[in-house]
């Protein structure tokens, strides 16, 4: 199936790439902008940029919106965590502000919202992961992205990190992972 993949994220492209394999995933067109990331959810925004997707290329579209959730911080930063350091703030610069704000061992969720439009017949379809961990007491590792190198997954073994696994254990064990592998059985079964 052709689907157009919402997101400019290259990190986001390559796990989509790697987990939805069987499928033809399209870039978004150039010129094309993403809606600001207004929404109280994370399912609202993934809807809204695989809304404006759809509609402007006309084909299937699925788009993903993500973040961390720390529980000493009262779920935050949540739908922020892009902007958690500030608008435009590096990866590098959210992941210290969380290493300062939230203390070493304390809880953390990741969570990952894809939403599916169909722009012919209007289907909407939406699909949630999540990850459970703790916080790193610093940095460690060189994969995934984001928080990963301070991210330590409750099914990680001996405290590793989520950047110091492998790409095929992160996607196993991810937020991710769960929801596109939701997303793969339900384009299966539509397509029988
Ligand atoms: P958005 O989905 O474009 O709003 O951005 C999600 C933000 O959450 C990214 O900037 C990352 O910092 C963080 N994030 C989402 N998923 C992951 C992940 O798998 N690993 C590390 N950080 C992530």
């Amino acid at each position: 199936m052709r689907l157009v993949l919402a997101t400019r994220n290259p990190h986001k492209q390559r796990e989509f790439s790697r987990l939805l394999h069987q499928h033809e995933l399209e870039p978004l067109p150039e010129r094309f902008q993403l809606p600001p990331e207004t929404g109280a959810t994370f399912a609202e925004n993934a809807l809204a940029k695989a809304r404006a997707a759809a509609a402007h290329t006309g084909a299937l579209a699925v788009a993903d919106d993500s973040g961390i959730e720390a529980q000493a911080l009262g779920g935050g930063p949540g739908v922020l965590s892009a902007r958690y350091a500030g608008a435009g703030a590096t990866d590098a610069e959210n992941l210290a502000k969380l290493l300062y704000k939230a203390p070493a061992g304390s809880r953390l969720t990741y969570v990952c919202a894809v939403a599916f439009v169909d722009p012919v017949t209007g289907a909407e379809q939406l699909f949630q992961g999540t990850c459970f961990g703790r916080l790193a007491d610093r940095p460690r590792g060189g994969g995934g992205f984001g928080y990963d190198p301070a991210f330590m997954p409750d099914e990680g073994e001996g405290g590793e990190t989520m950047a110091e696994m492998s790409p095929e254990r992160k996607d196993a064990i991810s937020h991710r992972g769960s929801a596109i592998r939701q997303l793969a059985a339900w384009l299966e079964d539509r397509a029988r």
